[in-house]
């Protein structure tokens, strides 16, 4: 799930590559590594890699670290920002990755599954490796083909067919001024500044290189570009030159700095105050366009992973309650296990904040191979998943930073409530419902709600778990609620049923164990107010999210009474708790252990 940059222009490349990835941090964040070819024009027969490679994130690295360790005017530069599959986080297993002598050097994301396969035959034929992962052979094989291929592109190709499993890789060779970059089922995107002065970017998004460049040129699976002073692109099971155009992208993420703020989390959880607004800001004929889809369609999926995968499950109750129409709520990593079910009249609505995640991009090729139609929510435009679905609606959440998700969260669930209403055949009264929930939010943001949150913070800290519960449209949003804990601050979090307790969990639950209800003013109201009742009853320390307190209530969070955009306005004070119990536990709040933001492999 890793970042990979690349730069081949007059410019320094390595500082380049180090900017471009501090964008990337996001997709894995546990070790670094660059590797720069110095000299005026490049490389020159003869001239050796400098690298670096290190444990940790790279977005505090200066540029006069890295000009230290590295040296200075490069001008051709690979990097990436790992998040480990194969091999622990060291620095001997970061990228980039050498053959034996050191002439090609290799960055990669993905997975290759038939890589103890090809080791034992490298092994075997004397290949001396000196990490545990599976990206290695990769500069391997890479030798092995260079030994009777006419040139570096065509040893990479040769290389390349070897690979089983979604990769994607950049290679560089030390003797020439050349990148090769492939893409077998990871993205990897080229950017182009063409002319006098050309230079070309790669990047595993398009965010990476934005700043420098807005003229992109896509690679699609299976193919093979190869850069040098321009670009060429190629077919890797057929070695066919295939045509490309440059595509303008006018298409901004907006502010992607911390501004006044400690961390990304909180100024994304506070930047909701205008984000559900821009995520109902679409184009009425495409929600009443692809309301229609869904009506007419013999099953519709909604498919996501995590949090967004929570967001599909919301959606099934939203569409329930709202339009009284069954969708089917899917994990994308189970997905295939429906493919029985599909027809050429089937509906995917594909959730996906970064629109790269490897298990939504894999359920789509299962819907598509079966004809289905698919439409994604999406967060990143130019995203793989936005190139690969027949229609997606952007939700405008704007740049998210923070590997927890928050302001696309909400935004999505904006997006799937506008569209049960515009499926109800009430889109106006939708708007008005959104527009007013969004103007509540702006409302309840505000200092002293952060500091009530921040003193219930104070108390759970202690606490080594956490149970939430919420029925109907907040059900969902109680499993989401666990997520947020789980990943800011590594607390035992539960989300359940409100009804579920009692058929087990309820075990769990002792003196000053922390409850969070989810209690909307709705028609699950006094069904989860008994639930929490039975909680208390047994010592549970019942937080209440709702618009009214309640006397079963230990600790009150008041949320505006949103109607059916509950689940929007009931998991932003959850939101803002995982934050500050990540700041009182010392956890880093933007990059939580273990994870990475856009996951990439399967
Ligand atoms: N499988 C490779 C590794 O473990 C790449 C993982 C990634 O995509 O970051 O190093």
């Amino acid at each position: 799930m890793c970042g990979i940059s690349a730069y081949i222009g007059k410019k320094d490349a390595a500082g380049v590559v180090l900017e471009c990835l501090k964008k990337l941090e996001y997709r894995g964040y546990d070790s670094w590594g660059i590797v720069a070819l110095r000299g005026s024009t490049g490389s020159s027969p003869g001239s050796s890699f400098s690298v670096i490679k290190r444990i940790g994130k790279i977005g505090g690295v200066n540029s006069s670290y890295l000009k230290e360790a590295i040296g200075e005017d490069s001008r051709i530069a690979i990097g990436h920002t790992r998040w480990a599959t194969h091999g622990g986080v060291t620095e001997q297993n970061a990228h980039p990755h050498f053959d034996c002598k050191k002439q090609f050097a290799v960055a990669h994301n993905g997975i290759i599954e038939n890589y103890q396969e090809l080791k034992e035959g490298l092994l075997a034929k004397g290949h001396i490796f000196s990490s545990q992962t599976d990206t290695e052979i990769i500069p391997h094989l890479i030798e092995e083909a260079a030994t009777t291929a006419k040139d570096f592109p065509e040893a990479v190709r040769e290389a390349s067919k070897l690979l089983k499993g979604k990769s994607a890789f950049v290679a560089v060779s030390a003797s020439l001024s050349q990148i090769a970059v492939v893409r077998k089922g990871s993205p990897l995107i080229i950017g182009v500044n063409e002319g006098d002065n050309s230079e070309f970017y790669v990047a595993s998004d398009i965010n990476a290189f934005l700043e420098y460049t807005n003229k992109v040129m896509y690679l699609d699976d299976n193919e093979l570009a190869v850069i040098d002073g321009g670009v060429k692109f190629f077919s890797i099971s057929t070695g066919n030159e295939v045509a490309k155009r440059v595509v303008q992208i006018d298409w901004h993420p907006g502010t992607a700095h911390k501004g006044s703020y400690n961390h990304f989390l909180i100024k994304e959880i506070m930047e909701q105050k205008d984000t559900l607004a821009k995520a109902i800001n679409q184009d009425d004929v495409k929600i009443l366009t692809v309301a229609e889809l869904i009506k007419s369609a013999f099953g519709t999926f909604f498919v996501g992973c995590g949090t967004a995968g929570k967001v599909c499950m919301a959606g099934e109750y939203l569409f329930s309650k709202i339009a009284r129409k069954h969708v089917n709520s899917v994990v994308a990593s189970e997905f295939s296990n429906y493919q029985h079910y599909l027809t050429n009249k089937t509906l995917m609505v594909a959730i996906s904040q970064s629109g790269e995640t490897a298990d939504v991009l894999e359920a789509i090729d299962t819907a598509k191979s079966k004809g289905v139609k698919v439409i994604s929510l999406l967060n990143v435009f130019g995203s793989t998943m936005m190139r690969v679905s027949d229609d997606f609606f952007m939700v405008n959440a704007g740049a998210e930073r923070a590997v927890v998700s928050t302001k696309a969260t909400t935004a999505q669930l904006a997006v799937l409530t506008l569209l049960a209403y515009a499926t109800a055949g009430k889109l106006q009264e939708g708007k008005l419902l959104l527009i007013n929930a969004s103007a509540a939010v702006n409302d309840m943001l505000n200092p002293r709600y952060d500091e009530h949150i921040r003193k219930l913070a104070g108390l759970l800290a202690v606490r080594k778990e956490t149970f939430i519960i919420g029925r109907g449209l907040n059900y969902p949003i109680a499993l989401e609620a666990a997520i947020k804990l789980q990943e800011t601050c590594y607390m035992h979090a539960q989300g359940f049923a409100g009804g579920e307790l009692k058929h087990g969990p309820l075990a769990l639950i002792e003196e000053g164990t922390p409850c969070i209800a989810i209690v909307a003013n709705d028609e699950t109201k006094s069904d989860i107010i008994s639930n929490a009742m039975e909680v208390k009853s047994r010592g549970g320390f019942i937080i209440g999210i709702s618009p009214q307190n309640n006397e079963v209530f230990d600790y009150w969070l008041r949320v505006p009474d949103a109607g059916n955009a509950s689940p929007i306005v009931n998991i932003i004070p959850v939101q803002i708790l995982a934050y500050h119990l990540a700041v009182l536990k010392g956890c880093d709040p933007d990059y939580p252990r273990n994870l990475a933001k856009s996951v990439t492999v399967k």
